[in-house]
């Protein structure tokens, strides 16, 4: 895992397990770390192992995670942060756009840019002014976006069955349902899913961490893309008739990669490592199994769905967001 420890990562998840341990600290303790706080390296995975192992019991610990994580925000090469609401399934309304409006006006945000997980990116936020910029979207009924997370980021989607005449299903319902069910989830790295009304794949489906085709007979559900530092097409899962069933498919899946990832391996390394048909043997043949993963899944969001961004606008680690001292120099004597 690092220097801190001499055991692995799929070494250290089981033992959290055995051994009911529930703390970082009492992880290093039982597992005999070599450091007295660990490091970079091993916290964040800890604390991930920790709140993925124990749903609603570990408390998640903000100071092992990294800046963008930490602040709900991420941070530019200025100093200044980039905020991005949530916009499920890349719908927006006249509404959400006059307030993200108002916002930009308000708090003078030097640049508004559209992002490729369909929604809307302000960028150029002073940290001080974090808070008061989500209060203002909370008012207007958005929520953090989690472009910072490990986690569940966009579900993109065309048009679909609404309004393309190649659509075959409701993509876009589709996509705004997987959404609004997995947001707040954490994972071992950043999940991008994108729902596709027809094979001609205008969300681009096929490059995603999942990635869903519509048919006429139903759902072609694909997984492990990349289009990033690696650039990869997505694996086929499995064909089922119904919404329905495609979502308790990709909450499984979804699930098993929570429990199995290691911490910053994205989908598609995964399962490289672990195979594609242990995988599909959990999710596709075997229903029960599915089943369980998918409630396991169902269970932990029960406790994942709180906006970061209206805690804090409401005061939470209020000294993350005080502005810094300002130093003048002092006056001459006279
Ligand atoms: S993917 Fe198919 S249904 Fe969706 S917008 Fe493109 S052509 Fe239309």
């Amino acid at each position: 895992m690092c220097t801190c420890t001499d055991l692995g990562h799929d070494d250290v998840r089981r033992l959290i397990k055995a051994k009911d341990l529930k703390t970082i600290p009492a992880v290093m303790q039982e597992l005999e770390w070599k450091t007295s706080c660990g490091c970079a390296k091993c916290r964040p995975a800890l604390n991930y192992y920790l709140i993925a192992t124990w749903p609603g019991e570990y408390e998640d610990d903000g100071q092992s995670r990294f800046i963008n994580e930490r602040v709900h925000a991420n941070i530019q090469k200025d100093g200044t942060y980039s905020v991005v609401p949530r916009m499920w399934g890349g719908m927006t309304s006249s509404d959400e756009l006059r307030a993200i409006a108002d916002v930009v006006d308000k708090f003078r945000i030097p640049a508004v840019k559209v992002t490729g997980g369909q929604r809307i990116d302000m960028l150029g936020v002073k940290k001080e002014d974090l808070p008061a910029v989500w209060a203002d979207l909370n008012a207007a009924g958005m929520v953090s976006g989690a472009a910072y997370a490990k986690g569940l980021r966009t579900v993109k989607t065309c048009v679909g069955s609404d309004w393309c005449r190649f659509g075959t299903q409701d993509s876009t319902g589709l996509g705004v349902r997987i959404e609004k069910l997995m947001w707040g989830s954490w994972t071992p790295a950043k999940v991008k899913m994108a729902v596709s009304g027809c094979p001609r794949n205008c969300a681009e489906a096929t490059c995603k961490d999942v990635g869903v085709i519509c048919v006429d007979s139903g759902y072609d559900i694909k997984f492990a893309g990349a289009a990033g530092l690696d650039i990869k097409g997505t694996e086929d899962l499995c064909h089922v008739d119904t919404e329905d069933e495609a979502v308790e498919v990709i909450a499984a899946l979804v699930q098993l990669y929570r429990e199995q990832g290691r911490y910053l391996e994205r989908i598609y390394k995964w399962a490289k490592r672990v195979g594609m048909d242990s995988i599909k043997a959990t999710i596709v043949d075997d229903p029960d199994k599915r089943q369980h993963y998918y409630e396991r899944f169902i269970y932990s969001q029960t406790f994942a769905q709180v906006d970061p961004w209206e805690e804090r606008a409401n005061g939470k680690d209020a000294h993350e967001f005080a502005a810094m001292a300002e130093f003048g120099v002092p006056a001459a004597a006279e």
